[in-house]
């Protein structure tokens, strides 16, 4: 008789800028319970991370778990991390510069901790078990508030030599453009990401936009879909731009699909669906006329950074 293997456990911890994320993952990507905290950004980090250690340990216990069991621990962050160190170099939103999140982690666990920034989680789950499944090379672009990205490179994470590799969201893409919250000017994310779409038609179409909760991405594209042409035509050009952006992503990196996620992705008619000719269009003939390339909507929403922490061993 065989003996069945006893299942691997895994905890995914993925620290956003307004919530943090704790899950218990199994192996195949299945969620075995999770649970949502505020992210408190008042405390001290040290602090922060502790009463995440202690949900975690709790979320543990409900489930007849204990911290010895899991096979594998990893955290997600909004920033750039250092899988080797655990050292967060660079996380604007949380006010993190060069702390070692991965150390405060494991003293509060007791065991290893791997740390890695958060669009990377997304763009390994999304390999994984998502829309990015099958292919040994993806590029994920998660567009909300600011624009995200994820390299896998024949299956694993390519962090890069800075562990910046994937930031497309400030690649230029119009020399002297917009000013970016990076303090750069012209970065795709100022064209295309939501607060870039608001910024822009609320400078475009002042009219519209009179009420002061109008003013917001959603309501951009409520516009378009009641039908204004004006709008339409504006989120046409937003998505050109991003086209632009992506296709020189593509032409660097050669994925087979490229996989479109977070909050603006549900606008998948107006926003995804026409991307894959709009990047073909702007690409170079070696890739494009081959007529290959993928663009697909992320599968797993709002829980693949989480499920990606906890799969992280698959992926580096
Ligand atoms: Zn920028």
């Amino acid at each position: 008789m065989v003996k069945k293997m006893a299942e691997n456990y895994n905890v995914g911890i993925d620290i956003g800028g307004t919530k943090v994320n704790i899950g218990i993952v199994k192996e195949n990507g299945e969620i075995l319970d999770n649970i949502i905290i505020a992210t408190n950004k008042e405390k001290e980090p040290e602090d922060f991370i502790a009463d995440i250690c202690k949900k975690t340990k709790e979320l543990l216990y409900k489930n007849n778990l204990s911290i010895k069991k899991i096979y594998f621990i990893g955290v997600g962050v909004p920033g750039t991390a250092d899988i080797n160190t655990g050292m967060v170099s660079y996380c604007p939103n949380l006010f993190w510069y060069d702390l070692p999140i991965g150390n405060m982690f494991e003293k509060n666990l007791q065991r290893n901790v791997k740390v890695m920034q958060d669009s990377r989680n997304a763009a390994l789950a999304e390999n994984l078990f998502g829309a990015g499944r099958g292919f040994d090379n993806i590029l994920c672009v998660a567009i909300g508030t600011g624009i995200g990205g994820g390299i896998i490179i024949n299956r694993k994470i390519f962090n890069g030599g800075m562990n910046t590799a994937g930031e497309i969201g400030h690649t230029p893409i119009i020399k002297n453009g917009r000013k970016c919250v990076c303090g750069n000017f012209g970065c795709l994310e100022t064209y295309a990401s939501g607060t870039g779409i608001t910024d822009l038609a609320l400078e475009k179409f002042p009219e519209k936009f009179i009420k002061l909760e109008d003013r917001r991405c959603e309501y951009v594209f409520e516009l378009a879909y009641a039908g204004d042409s004006e709008i339409l035509h504006f989120i046409e050009e937003c998505v050109d731009h991003l086209a632009f952006g992506i296709a020189n992503a593509v032409s660097l990196l050669s994925p087979e699909a490229v996989i479109i996620s977070g909050g603006l992705c549900v606008h998948e008619e107006l926003f995804v669906k026409p991307l894959q000719d709009r990047i073909v269009q702007k690409g170079y003939y070696s890739w494009t006329h081959l007529n290959k390339l993928k663009v697909y909507k992320a599968e797993l929403g709002s829980d693949a950074p989480m499920i990606g922490a906890a799969l992280l061993y698959k992926g580096i």
